[in-house]
């Protein structure tokens, strides 16, 4: 077990199962359920649970605790066990890392989907195509990314003097390399969302789907040396979009629902690739 994640502090208060994003849309991963086991000494239904490669490890759940446990070291600890125990087949976390950018294509798409095209969306779909790990691309008016067709270049005012600090940035890509989500950086980076809103285009981040995928984890918070607030930055943009009329809300309860059935077939997925992989026992 990893040094100061004191699981034997944890007095089930359920903290972490509340914010967990993937408990959150799919109900499938219990971090609490999971600590439980280890401090109950119950090793190896912890090993042998497939929950705990659900786990994406944003690390929520050790900053919500409130007793300083931290789940997501005993989710590490056990993954590793699992397979230096042959429990799970070494393969296996290869496979798990093309699942998760499978998930992150397949949210990425469906958000352009729905925030930008506004077409509708079929879950299932959009997860088989995106089994092909191709993105198929934003089709925006505006192209940021290469900084060509600008509409504006000045910071946006309302976000600038308030505690998100998000004029301090000064893209070092701490935040993006910490970000559970940004692993695949070509489909999200909070770096590049706070850049698009330091330059004024925090509309398009908004409209492009981009910033939806945000599973406010606040990772990119600690991780950042200027100190701005990247999960908080994200979410204005979300909020102002709403407020504005910008996005409309029946969106955004779509993103909700597609989100959700998105991360319950990458559930499916990861069990499913557990027992086709198999252990060496
Ligand atoms: S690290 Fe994140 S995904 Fe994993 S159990 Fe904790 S909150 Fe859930
Ligand atoms: S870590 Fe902070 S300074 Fe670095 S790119 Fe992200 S927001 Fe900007
Ligand atoms: S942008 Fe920040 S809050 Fe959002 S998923 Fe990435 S690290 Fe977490």
């Amino acid at each position: 077990m990893e040094k100061f994640s004191y699981p034997n502090r944890c007095f089930t208060c359920a903290g972490c199962d509340a914010d967990c994003p993937i408990s959150l849309r799919t109900g499938a991963l219990k971090p609490r359920s999971l600590v439980r086991l280890h401090v109950l000494g119950m090793t190896e239904a912890l090993l042998r649970d497939p929950s705990i490669w659900y786990c994406i490890q944003c690390e929520r759940c050790a900053r919500t605790c409130p007793m300083n446990v931290k789940p997501s070291a005993v989710i590490r600890s056990a993954r590793n066990k699992a397979l230096s125990e042959g429990i799970v087949n070494p393969k296996f976390p290869e496979m798990l890392r093309q699942l998760r950018r499978r998930l992150q294509i397949a949210r990425r798409q469906a958000a352009q989907d729905i925030f930008y095209r506004r077409i509708p969306v079929d879950p299932a779909q959009i997860w088989q195509e995106a089994e092909t790990l191709q993105f198929r691309g934003n089709g925006l008016p505006v192209t940021v990314s290469t900084g060509t067709r600008l509409q504006s270049l000045k910071p946006h005012k309302r976000y600038m003097g308030n505690s998100t600090a998000v004029s301090s940035c000064w893209t070092c890509g701490s935040c993006s390399n910490a970000c559970p989500v940004s692993e695949n950086s070509d489909l999200f980076s909070p770096m590049f969302i706070i850049r698009t809103v330091n330059i004024g285009q925090d509309t398009l981040t908004a409209r492009s789907g981009e910033c939806w995928l945000c599973v406010a984890c606040e990772r990119c918070i600690d991780a950042c040396p200027q100190g701005v607030k990247g999960a908080w930055v994200i979410r204005s943009v979300q909020d102002i979009a709403l407020r504005n009329g910008e996005i409309p809300p029946q969106s955004y309860e779509i993103w909700r629902n597609v989100d959700s059935r998105l991360h319950s077939l990458f559930v499916d997925a990861v069990r499913a690739g557990l027992l086709s992989a198999g252990g060496n026992d």
